[in-house]
């Protein structure tokens, strides 16, 4: 992890990363520019969030997670509780459906979560302190 870091700050970060999409450098200013994508470099404090080619993946992958965690948990209450079945809809097809939603809104999260890990570990884009900043 990064020099200075604590856990509790790290778990913070992670948090702030995951829920707000706030940057792990400053906190003050968000990650993304628009719903999906990053900002080059935070406005803030001009820490950088755009990485090389395929760091994205690993956002991917969590979002990917975390929809399946969803569609497992809803399975789960689905077998034990039958409210789809009862609902008069096939369980299999409802579940299907509503996680293709879940992945995509669980994207942004996601993304905000692995940039802030690659952050954290010293792994996203140049190396350079963020700057303080400029009074305008
Ligand atoms: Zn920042």
């Amino acid at each position: 992890m990064r020099e200075g870091m604590t856990y509790g700050r790290a778990l913070r970060l992670l948090l702030a990363g995951f829920f707000l999409g706030r940057c792990p450098a400053c906190g003050r200013a968000s990650m993304f520019r628009s719903a999906f994508e990053l900002h080059d470099r935070c406005p803030e404090c001009g820490a950088r969030h755009s990485m090389e080619e395929g760091a994205w993946l690993g956002a991917v992958a969590i979002g990917y997670g975390i929809a399946a965690l969803f569609a497992f948990v809803l399975t789960l209450i689905e077998l034990n509780a039958h409210p789809i079945a009862r609902a008069g809809l096939d369980p299999t097809w409802t579940i299907a459906a509503v996680s293709v939603p879940v992945t995509i809104l669980g994207y942004r999260p996601a993304k905000g979560l692995w940039f802030t890990l690659l952050y954290l570990y010293g792994l996203g884009g140049d190396q350079d302190e963020p700057r303080q900043p400029t009074e305008a």
